[in-house]
């Protein structure tokens, strides 16, 4: 009688009890099998590796589009669609029209961009760039910080890649290209055999985006091979290989050098790529204007022509799937879309599903959703991404960002309410690898959302044809998404949104 009597009066504990059942309920919508069918599906050979562009992607896009429609999810991308594109070219150098040309006292020296020179990053200028010349050498260079002027200068940096490269070389790069110059020439003395590998990667077309922010790329960066320069270099006093053997910095500029750097892009194709993205609203009157991002790129690297043998062409395959990279965590963001539409479950703040493409590119797709967001950035209060979740270990997942905000904590509590899941967040194990650059998140969290991003790490079939659907753990990726369903409903329903930590904040969002 008592327990009736409160059951009927009192609505904090039954109603308690009365969200629990269904949200158990639609957590078992997520299976093995619905991991693994759709899997199957995104990572067929008929996909062929879901380049940005192809139609193999546009095939996943509409595919990933019609489970959203079906679940009743609110478009969530232009005109009332689904998709949001956006324009990307695929472009090469044109080896034909690039060079670096190197003027000294009356010496000339000319450096040719695919043979003795290649293109590494930075804005392509429109016109050739030509200016006096900063040297920088020595064991710390290059950093920003160097005592001379290299604004509106060319610099010409001393690298020795006979040794060890530090690790924070790329990185100091990109701040001395963003410190202002015209262009950054690394003087290089790799083996012959490194460098051309250097240069036939560096020939692989690239993919941007039409509307990149100028801001972001820096002055152009090339590597320089100095076999092709010796009397220029001769002439203008440099000796690089005493350069190279000092113990401190020297940062001058030279007079009587002048470097002309010109460089010219060739289009290779041009495309409108999709996002896709939908809500599912929130239940909450208030809370349901802010929202939960859990996304999943869909694009993947492609077809590899070298891989397939011409003496018996069903032998080898070109096809990379992309099963666990990430056919998984698109299977994962369509389980949770069907685990968040089942009757009783719907969480306070909305939810948005996105599915950028671009990602191996650059995470194009979320750069552009982001920059473009079709609800307002402000309102978004996580992101919860996932990129290859299908392998390795069973019982653990890394978790990247828990330090950063209080999502660890409640990450936490959720894992020690569900021990049923056997399924454990640990921390990155690789920080050498740097993988919190290297998926969409990225482009969340440095616009100030706070992120949580799950993978299970890469393995030997890492983008290559072998990373295949029968190679995926399913039972374990069920494990996880349950586990990523429970999570995302404890961030929608609880009352304050995710913090940063003060020290993340600082280096991730306002970069100090
Ligand atoms: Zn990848």
């Amino acid at each position: 009688m008592r327990w009736l009597w409160l059951w009927l009066t009192c609505t904090g504990l039954p109603l308690a009890a009365q969200t629990a059942a269904p949200l158990s309920r639609a957590a078992e919508t997520i299976t093995e099998g619905d991991v693994m069918r759709r899997i199957g599906a995104i990572a067929a050979d008929s996909m062929l590796g879901r380049a940005t562009p192809s139609a193999g992607l546009e095939r996943t896009a509409e595919y990933v589009a019609s489970e959203f429609r079906r679940a009743g999810l609110r478009p969530a991308g232009e005109k009332g669609g689904y998709l949001q594109r956006f324009a990307v070219t695929r472009w090469t150098i044109d080896t034909s029209r690039s060079a670096i040309q190197l003027e000294a006292n009356g010496a000339l020296g000319v450096a040719r961009v695919g043979t003795d020179a290649r293109y590494v990053v930075g804005t392509i200028p429109s016109r050739p760039v030509r200016g006096s010349v900063v040297l920088l050498a020595g064991p710390d260079t290059p950093t920003a910080t160097v005592g001379v002027k290299v604004k509106d200068r060319v610099v010409l940096l001393l690298v020795d890649f006979s040794k060890p490269l530090s690790p924070t070389l790329n990185r100091r790069l990109v701040d001395l290209a963003r410190a202002g110059p015209q262009a950054v020439v690394v003087l290089s003395n790799r083996d012959s055999a490194t460098f051309a590998q250097r240069l036939s990667a560096a020939a692989r077309p690239r993919l941007t985006r039409d509307q990149e922010p100028a801001t972001d790329e820096g002055a152009p960066v090339v590597e320089v091979h100095e076999r092709a320069l010796g009397p220029v270099l001769a002439a203008a006093g440099i000796d690089p290989a005493r350069l190279r053997r000092l113990e401190q910095d020297d940062s001058r500029t030279l007079s009587g050098l002048t470097i002309e750097l010109s460089l010219a892009r060739k289009v290779v194709a041009q495309a409108r790529v999709p996002n896709v993205a939908g809500i599912l609203g929130g239940s909450d009157p208030r809370l349901r204007h802010e929202y939960v991002v859990f996304s999943a790129h869909i694009d993947h690297i492609g077809i590899s022509p070298g891989e397939r043998d011409s003496v018996n062409p069903g032998e080898r395959d070109s096809v990379n799937n992309g099963a666990d990279d990430n056919a998984s965590g698109v299977a994962g963001l369509l389980e949770l879309v069907e685990a968040f539409s089942q009757p009783g479950v719907r969480p306070k703040r909305s939810l948005l599903f996105l599915a950028p493409s671009g990602e191996e590119d650059g995470l194009l797709g979320s750069a552009h959703f982001t920059e473009h967001p079709t609800v307002p950035l402000q309102q978004v209060v996580a992101n919860l991404n996932m990129d290859l979740v299908g392998r390795n270990w069973r019982d653990s997942v890394i978790a990247v960002g828990l330090e950063q905000s209080d999502l660890g904590a409640t990450l936490g509590r959720v894992v020690q309410a569900h021990p049923e899941l056997g399924m454990t967040p640990i921390a990155d194990r690789w920080p050498e690898e740097r993988i919190f650059y290297r998926s969409d998140h990225y482009n969340f969290a440095r616009k100030g959302v706070p992120i949580l991003f799950f993978t299970s790490g890469t393995h030997a079939d890492y983008h290559q044809p072998s990373d295949e659907p029968h190679t995926i753990d399913g039972e374990k990726v069920a494990r996880l998404v349950r586990l990523l369903f429970y999570l995302g409903a404890a961030v929608a329903d609880t009352g304050s949104r995710p913090r940063w930590t003060p020290e993340s904040y600082r280096q991730i969002v306002e970069r100090r």
